[in-house]
């Protein structure tokens, strides 16, 4: 075996004199100037003992330089230098760069922002042609394409997501004959996998936390040994039953700055990996679009991080930003991803935040024929309570049926072709749906601001009592413009509302013709009737806040009774339930739907067990509705915000502020939450609509 050859730095000028990584928080100025010395001094010991050494001048003002591995890559003759992250580092590069062209290396510098920490985040795999390489915290996924792509060699991809480990070599290393030890929580879930499916099992190894903690991944490899600050006895034994000899030498005072004996050396006689057999991938990328309030509503934010989640990188290509609060901003983006099916997944989430792909020549949609019936074809698109367009043959059409986590079905038999949302259930065989994110648009927030007016001017906050008091201004003032425009007004309730007194406010507001459609379950109805028929709510008198003996029957006994008499309106029709919500509902005609449950007692003669046919109810009654009040029912106001789309105002109130504020936390801003008691909240709002129309209060029935 030849010997190896490493480049090192003395530690003259170290320490930590500025804070870039996790390690360093709370250490400035604390590495012992002395004590690092004399570790670097044992570590070089051990590896001049073993290798050819070559060492690198000391230089004031860059207290990394002791880091070599950060230096660049080295394979053969050529070395890719690095493009540091951090103004602190970049630093280091004119001097990384003149040691090597003083050895005749040739350079090859990556573009000015292909931010690449050299063999930090690139390594040589020892027993496979291919070099590994990391993304996430300093090195860009563009600088994988770039390496490999100049050193013509296979390279791999991985996700760093723990800042802990921001280098590959903090949780990685390959060691002679194809063994790698390495830290999986450092990686994202792909990347795990990855590293599983390229190295056999008995070749792998998984640290403990402890051990990655002390840097043990941070080892060098000098052929027959593994050199590193310290390490368990687990990992010893493994090490020593692949055939190393493991050489423990401390070097906690670098650790203070997150480096260990791997960044303190950079291998020079590297050979690399072969060239790639085949050639390599590129990587893919795309151009995207995006106009809107892009920094005041974070929708920039939630553009990036839709692009970074799943693995991808962007560059910035363009960027105006609106200087007054009511301009847009403009962005261009380079993103790029690692596969097509990993882009095509980034590209529909930039999609459903309004964004837009460039090259509008190739812009149709891609469309894709259902294998089976009931099932959508590979990569369909999710919908979203946006209005969306799909381009086709040209052509941009508005989809139709607008609602979240559905389909976009195509059917082009017409004069004209038509795109609908449908439910991936109601697909048949044959039928095209949009695939992918080529060819489709979605109009959010940019254009909605503009329109939200009063109603929308509480919906990014949870309200507090004095904002209960505005909403309830805000929607009465709404309830009463739809009424009289003719709109409809669809409410959503749970049983909570006969409990806490408020369905005489809500028989009120069915009274005075401000519910075009009643959603709820088995409970509303069977609670409200038991109140009507007992004067009780799950055995508990209303009236005097007091359990009535036997009363927990009630509720039991009235759903008995209606079963008896076959239906709700029966027992109306013949004069045995004379009041409350059902009885309102039934003798004003207005159409509701209760929708089964597992938890449902009975059922009521009236409740949907067949749970699509209930959704299909809902969804009709829902159809153009102008304002949905959602109260106190979990369960059913999430069903009914799935299928609402954008531009319908919700209200949701709920006395739990989570449950308001996720049912309102639509990403448009006509939902609002109302974080009160549901009772509270319909008498403020049966008396507020009172006023505004300043009319008495009217007896039920008169
Ligand atoms: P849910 O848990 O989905 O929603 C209840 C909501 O009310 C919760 O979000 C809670 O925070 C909120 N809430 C509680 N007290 C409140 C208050 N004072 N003011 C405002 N909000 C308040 O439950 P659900 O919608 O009542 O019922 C879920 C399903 O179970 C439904 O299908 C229902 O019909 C069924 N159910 C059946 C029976 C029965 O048949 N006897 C009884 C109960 C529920």
């Amino acid at each position: 075996m030849s010997k190896r050859r490493f480049l090192m730095c003395p530690p003259d000028h170290y320490g930590v004199k500025y804070v870039i990584n996790p390690w360093m928080e709370g250490n400035k100025s604390r590495a012992r100037a002395d004590v690092a010395r004399e570790q670097w001094q044992a570590f070089h010991k051990v590896l001049a003992s073993r290798a050819d050494v070559d060492l690198l001048d000391p230089r004031p003002g860059v207290p990394d330089l002791p880091f070599t591995a950060n230096a660049g890559l080295v394979m053969g003759k050529r070395v890719v230098l690095s493009r540091f992250r951090y103004p602190e580092r970049q630093k280091e590069e004119p001097h990384y760069e003149e040691s090597f062209r003083r050895n005749e290396f040739e350079i090859i510098k990556p573009p000015a922002t292909t931010y690449f920490e050299g063999a930090g985040d690139a390594l040589f795999d020892r027993g496979a042609d291919r070099l590994w390489m990391a993304y996430g915290w300093r090195s860009v996924l563009e600088a994988s394409e770039f390496v490999a792509a100049r050193l013509g060699v296979e390279a791999i991809p991985l996700r760093l997501v723990d800042e802990r480990f921001y280098h590959l070599d903090t949780c990685f290393c390959p060691l002679a004959g194809g063994y790698t030890i390495y830290y999986p929580p450092a990686f994202d879930e792909r990347s795990r996998r990855l590293v599983e499916e390229l190295i056999p099992a008995d070749r792998r190894h998984a640290v403990s936390e402890r051990d990655a903690m002390h840097f043990a991944c941070n080892a060098v490899d000098t052929g027959d040994a593994v050199v590193l600050n310290t390490c368990t006895e687990e990992l010893e034994t493994v090490l020593r039953g692949w055939g190393f000899e493991v050489i423990r030498t401390p070097l906690t005072e670098f650790i203070l700055s997150g480096g260990s004996a791997k960044c303190l050396s950079l291998r020079l006689d590297e050979t690399g990996a072969q060239p790639a057999r085949k050639a390599q991938p590129e990587g893919v990328r795309r151009r995207v679009f995006i106009k809107g309030h892009l920094l005041d509503t974070g929708l920039l934010t939630q553009a990036m991080d839709a692009i970074t989640e799943p693995g991808g990188s962007f560059e910035i290509a363009d960027l105006r930003a609106g200087l007054r609060r009511d301009d847009l901003s403009e962005i261009r983006l380079e993103v790029s991803a690692l596969t097509a099916h990993q882009l095509q997944h980034i590209l529909a989430r930039l999609v459903d935040l309004g964004a837009e792909l460039e090259r509008p020549e190739t812009a149709n949609a891609v469309l894709k024929a259902c294998e089976r019936d009931g099932c959508a074809p590979e990569g369909f698109y999710c919908t979203t309570i946006f209005p969306t367009d799909v381009c086709i043959d040209g052509s941009w059409i508005r989809v139709e049926n607008q609602r979240m986590d559905g389909t976009i079905r195509v059917s082009k038999g017409g004069q004209s072709p038509r795109a609908e949302v449908v439910l991936m259930r109601d697909l048949r065989e044959g039928e095209l749906v949009v695939t992918g994110a080529e060819g489709i648009r979605t109009h959010t927030r940019k254009e909605q601001r503009e329109e939200k007016g009063e109603f929308g001017f509480m919906s990014s906050q949870v309200s507090t009592e004095r904002r209960v008091e505005l909403a309830v201004d805000a929607v009465a003032w709404e309830m009463l413009q739809v009424r009289k425009r003719g709109g409809r007004i669809v409410i959503v309730a749970g049983p909570v509302v006969v409990h806490t007194g408020g369905v005489e406010y809500l028989c009120e507001l069915v009274r005075e013709r401000f519910c075009s459609a009643l959603l709820g379950g088995n409970a509303i109805a069977v609670h409200d009737m038991e109140y009507a028929l007992f004067g009780t709510s799950l055995g508990v008198d209303l009236d005097r806040g007091a359990t009535v003996r036997g009363g927990h029957h009630h509720h039991l006994r009235t759903i008995n009774m209606i079963r008896q008499y076959g239906s709700i309106d029966e027992a109306v029709r013949q004069g045995v339930l004379k009041r409350g919500l059902m009885y309102e509902l039934s003798r004003m005609g207005v159409p509701y739907c209760l929708a089964g449950s597992i938890r449902d007692d009975g059922p009521l003669p009236e409740t949907e067990m067949d749970l699509i046919r209930a959704q299909e109810k809902y969804r009709d009654l829902l159809r153009g509705a102008d304002l949905v009040l959602m109260l106190s029912s979990m369960l059913h106001a999430i069903g009914v915000g799935n299928m609402t789309p954008a531009g319908v105002k919700l209200v949701c109130v709920d006395i739990n502020t989570s449950v308001a504020t996720k049912l309102a936390d639509r990403g448009s801003l006509e939902s609002i939450p109302v974080v009160t008691d549901v009772g509270l909240f319909l008498s403020l709002l049966a008396r507020k609509i009172r006023d505004l129309q300043m009319e008495p209060h009217r007896e039920p029935g008169v």
